[in-house]
C-alpha cells in the first residue's frame, strides 16, 4: 500500500476507533523517500482522498499537494528528526490520557502492555499553544530518545512506531494504560509498581524473543 492510501486509511482509523472527534489529531509518515507524508489540516477525515495528503521534506518545504498541511507538521518533523528509527506519528486526543495531560501528570508503566510497548516512560510536555515551534520543541524533548509516546498538557498525546501498524499500536496501549490508571485512581486505589528489572525483561523479551520465528 502506497503512503497516501495508509494514511486515508489511517485517519478513519483516528476517527472511528475514538482516538478524537471531529477534525482534530493528524497522522503523517516517513516515506522510503524520506519526505514526510501528513494528513491536511482541519478536514474530514472521512472524506478526505489521498489528493489531500501533503509531501514534505524535512525542512518543511511543500514538495506536493495543494492543501494546507496540518498546524502540528513541525512537531512531526521535529519528532523524524530526533528519532531516526521513528517512521510513523499519531497524534491522538484521546480522553483518558487527556484526563492526565490535562493535570500535568505522567502516566506510569502500570501494567505489561505498558512496559512493553510505551518506551521507558509517558511524560506531559509543559503547554505550548497548537502548531507552535514551541510545543514541536516541547514534544520532543518529552518523547526524548526512547518513549513511544508523550502526552502535551491539556491537548492530547503523541504516539510514534517504526511504523504505522505499531504507531497504532503505542495509541492503543497509551490509552488503555490511562483507562487503567483512571480507575484504579476513581476507587482511591494504588498500583503495585513493575520492578525496573521486570520491566527491562519484558522490553528485552519483545525486543528479540516474542512471537512466531
Ligand atoms: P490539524 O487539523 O491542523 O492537523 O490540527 C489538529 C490538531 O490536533 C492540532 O493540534
Ligand atoms: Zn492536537
Amino acid at each position: 500500500m502506497n503512503e497516501k492510501t495508509l494514511l486515508i486509511q489511517s485517519g478513519k482509523k483516528l476517527l472511528h476507533e475514538g482516538f478524537t472527534v471531529e477534525t482534530w489529531g493528524n497522522i503523517s509518515l516517513r516515506g522510503a523517500d524520506g519526505l514526510v507524508y501528513i494528513t491536511p489540516s482541519g478536514m474530514d477525515y472521512d472524506t478526505c482522498t489521498e489528493e489531500d495528503i501533503v509531501v514534505m521534506d524535512l525542512e518543511g518545504h511543500v514538495v506536493e499537494g495543494s492543501r494546507v498541511p496540518s498546524i502540528e507538521h513541525g512537531l512531526h518533523r521535529a519528532v523524524y528528526a530526533a528519532r531516526p528509527e521513528v517512521n510513523a506519528i499519531v497524534h491522538t486526543h484521546p480522553i483518558y490520557s487527556t484526563v492526565f495531560s490535562a493535570m500535568g501528570e505522567s502516566i506510569p508503566l502500570l501494567i505489561d502492555e505498558a512496559a512493553q510497548a510505551l518506551g521507558d516512560q509517558v511524560r506531559t510536555a509543559p503547554y505550548a499553544l497548537p502548531g507552535t515551534d514551541k510545543l514541536a520543541r516541547a514534544c520532543a524533548e518529552a518523547l526524548g530518545q526512547k518513549a513511544n509516546a508523550c502526552l502535551l498538557q491539556s491537548h492530547g498525546a503523541v504516539c510514534v512506531g517504526k511504523d504505522m501498524k505499531s504507531a497504532f499500536k503505542t495509541a492503543r496501549v497509551l490509552e488503555m494504560t490511562a483507562e487503567i490508571y483512571y480507575r484504579i485512581r476513581s476507587i482511591g486505589g494504588q498500583y503495585i509498581p513493575i520492578s525496573p528489572e521486570n520491566i527491562a525483561a519484558m522490553q528485552d523479551f519483545v525486543a528479540h524473543k516474542y512471537g512466531q520465528r
